[in-house]
Order: C-alpha cells, then sequence, then structure tokens
C-alpha cells in the first residue's frame, strides 16, 4: 500500500482508495483510467488473437491429421488386398 500526492489538492492519499480522501476526486481511476482501458484492450485482443490462432493451428493440424488418416484407409484399403492374397507369395 503506497501513498501518492493527489493532482487537485495535492495531499498524499492511498493509491488503493476509490477516491481522494481530502477533496473526493476519483482516485486513482481517473489517473490511469485510458491508459488502463488500452491496455486492457490490447491484452483483450492479443488474448483473442491467441486464441483464434491457436485454435486455427488445431483446426489445419487436425484437418491435415484427418486428411492423412484418410489417405492412408485410401491407401491401405487397395494396398491390403494384394498384400493378404497368397498370390505373389509362390
Ligand atoms: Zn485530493
Amino acid at each position: 500500500m503506497s501513498l501518492a500526492s493527489c493532482p487537485d489538492c495535492g495531499r498524499e492519499v492511498s493509491t488503493q482508495a476509490r477516491h481522494c480522501v481530502h477533496c473526493g476526486r476519483p482516485w486513482p481511476a481517473s489517473r490511469f483510467g485510458v491508459l488502463g482501458a488500452v491496455v486492457v484492450a490490447l491484452l483483450a485482443v492479443a488474448v483473442m488473437a491467441g486464441i483464434l490462432f491457436m485454435a486455427r493451428q488445431r483446426c489445419a493440424a487436425r484437418a491435415r491429421c484427418e486428411e492423412e488418416r484418410a489417405l492412408q484407409q485410401f491407401k491401405s484399403q487397395p494396398m491390403s488386398v494384394p498384400a493378404e492374397s497368397p498370390k505373389r507369395d509362390y
């Protein structure tokens, strides 16, 4: 818990107080309001972008996996017939 001087009355106010106990100035929300909102918005955008990126990566990876699995199934089905057939083992 630290103290900072109020820009309105100049007296020391706790930084955790919601308003200046001397003059009633909104505190310290008005001081960091815009910056805090920008930081929060940037963080939210970054988190959203990260989530979207991760989801897209996972989706792409899953799609690739399913594609490969389907390809392998497609390959293994016609190839397993001659491989298992005893005709080639003469
Ligand atoms: Zn004050």
